[in-house]
């Protein structure tokens, strides 16, 4: 077992990248339309939900949609974690 100290040095941790280099990602918003028979208002209501775009391809990353539910398949991107090579960080081979 290794027994790192939690403080971590960001300045050595690799940034994450889509598999196109991408390097930055966006907030974006979807709404889900909760019908009127569902809501507590008893009226349509919109709920918000935040969700991360890369900006390369526009889509939700691997990383963002593992962690939130429920994302539409179409809306995944294809684009897989990278890390920097001499890291050795890269999960599947
Ligand atoms: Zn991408």
């Amino acid at each position: 077992m290794n027994d790192q100290s939690l403080k971590v040095d960001l300045s050595s941790t690799p940034w994450i990248k889509c598999q196109g280099g991408n390097m930055i990602w966006e907030t974006s918003m979807l709404f889900k339309r909760l019908s009127p028979l569902m809501s507590p208002s008893g009226k349509e209501e919109l709920i918000p939900a935040e969700v991360i775009v890369c900006k390369k391809c526009g889509k939700v990353p691997k990383f963002f949609s593992d962690a939130a539910k429920g994302i539409p398949d179409e809306l995944k991107s294809t684009c897989h974690l990278l890390a920097s090579p001499d890291k050795g960080l890269i999960m599947d081979k």
